[in-house]
């Protein structure tokens, strides 16, 4: 019994599975990954260490305390896109982080390739890893029928990833601002050069220096320092989990105003797993006040004071309980479901070549694991882990044929309980199924063997 990771029940599953489907707006998920290192204060909630103790438990292991959070990679999943008949938008490595730094350059370089070989889906990479992305990815072309996106939860985490992002060779650009932990300036972002990126108009506006006021100034933003296309997509959403913190209304607005004025397609996906309530019940073991400040009190956000005293623009939330989905998705009275527009995605749609991409990233193998982590190879080596065997793999296995003696060898082994299948299968190589049809075979087939033979004398014929 795996005392360390509990079996998940059904219902745990369903709830995850549910989940996970509102969180990725209905995208295919592409599991290369399960499990990923945890970054920055947003990871606290995340999904990823659930996704990699299930991943565990379906192949039967408990991985020790100390490989809590190291990623397992599933090369074998690199097959899937080519299986799924119909147009799909991908969501890659849901339950992880592609960019970690566990993760082998060449594998990332091998995701590459299979997105720019199967041009009819789309696929949606996100990542708060954005220095690796651009270490690995910045110096080639990229598919066009690839989003590349950073995800944060506050300011700044907001203008600490994102320029990473615009220094990307990508057609497509998204942010996900999820949990939303704190207020967010998404239009603007002032650069240690002091230059202004304006991320929702895609220019960077010059810094010129000070005026003989000491103000500081810039050269107009007609005349940008460099131009980008601006974001292609923001996404918002609340914390989920055990004790989610939610966002307070107004960071919401502002991000959606600022992104409806820039006219960049903006998805609310609701406020996690906590809901607006106008009736604040102070028993209420789940509420939480925010402030627009973004301190959060009551006695559902674990302060040891429990201060339940409200000011001007604090906004009361409750736990989310059965019944209240829909009203989560919702923001002052509307949902906000806006998604890039598509016909867009066939005028960007470039068909690139991405080997040389992939092969930098084979070189940089070759040159010794460096910065780049181990090999996908080594990997595989250092943790014991096979990844998921393919159907493909499976038929790749060369048929043996036994013979009857080594069949009969078995099968009394089997029949005489000396050890048990389980074991007769891993010392002999053989499948248990196999060991069990093989014993069948003799029981049956054991009255045969009397046949015809004469009988001894004073013995009767039973
Ligand atoms: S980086 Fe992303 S996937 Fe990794 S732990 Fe943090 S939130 Fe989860």
């Amino acid at each position: 019994m795996n005392t360390r990771y509990p079996a998940i029940r059904v219902t745990d599953q369903e709830l995850l599975r549910q989940r996970y489907e509102a969180l990725s707006l209905n995208e295919r998920p592409w599991n290369l990954i399960y499990g990923c290192q945890p970054v920055s204060e947003a990871c606290k909630s995340c999904f990823a260490q659930d996704g990699l103790s299930r991943f565990h438990i379906n192949a039967g292991r408990a991985p020790h305390a100390s490989a809590r959070h190291r990623p397992v990679i599933v090369p074998a999943a690199l097959a899937e896109p080519a299986c799924w008949t119909t147009p799909q938008q991908v969501t890659v490595a849901p339950l992880s982080d592609l960019f970690q730094p566990e993760v082998p350059a060449d594998f990332v370089g091998r995701v590459i390739q299979t997105i720019a070989a199967h041009p009819q889906h789309f696929f949606h990479i996100t990542t708060r890893y954005p220095q690796r992305m651009r270490t690995l990815l910045g110096s080639g072309q990229l598919p066009g029928n690839l989003s590349l996106g950073v995800a944060a939860e506050d300011g700044a985490s907001y203008a600490e990833r994102v320029p990473y992002l615009f220094d990307m060779p990508a057609a497509w650009r998204h942010v996900v601002l999820e949990p939303l932990l704190g207020a967010v300036d998404v239009e603007r972002i002032d650069l240690p050069t002091r230059d202004i990126l304006w991320p929702l108009e895609g220019i960077v506006q010059q810094y010129l220096g000070v005026d003989a006021d000491s103000r500081p100034q810039w050269l107009s933003k007609g005349d940008p320092l460099r131009r980008y296309e601006p974001l292609d997509w923001v996404l918002l959403g609340g914390e989920r989990g055990a004790q989610p913190r939610p966002p307070h209304p107004e960071w919401v607005r502002r991000v959606r105003d600022a992104c409806r004025d820039a006219e960049v397609p903006f998805f609310f996906r609701g406020w996690g797993d906590s809901v607006i309530t106008r009736n604040p019940d102070p028993d209420d073991t789940r509420l939480v006040i925010v402030s627009a400040d973004g301190s959060r009190r009551g006695r559902g956000a674990g302060s040891a004071i429990n201060q339940l005293s409200v000011v001007d623009n604090d906004v009361y939330f409750t736990r989310l309980l059965h019944g209240d989905e829909p009203i989560q998705f919702y923001l002052d009275g509307q949902r906000h479901r806006e998604v890039p527009d598509v016909s867009l995605r066939h005028a960007k749609l470039r068909l690139v070549d991405v080997s040389p991409l992939a092969r930098q990233l084979m070189e940089r193998i070759e040159q010794g694991p460096g910065p780049s982590g181990p090999t996908t190879q080594e990997y595989i080596e250092a943790r014991g882990v096979a990844g998921r065997k393919s159907a493909a793999a499976d038929k790749r296995r060369p048929r043996r044929s036994h013979t009857p003696s080594f069949k009969a060898q078995i099968a009394v082994a089997a029949l005489q309980g000396e050890a048990s299948v389980a074991d007769l299968s891993q010392r002999f190589d053989v499948h248990r199924n196999q060991i069990t049809q093989w014993r069948a075979q003799l029981l049956e087939r054991a009255a045969e063997l009397f046949d015809g033979l004469p009988e001894k004398p004073g013995r009767g014929r039973r």
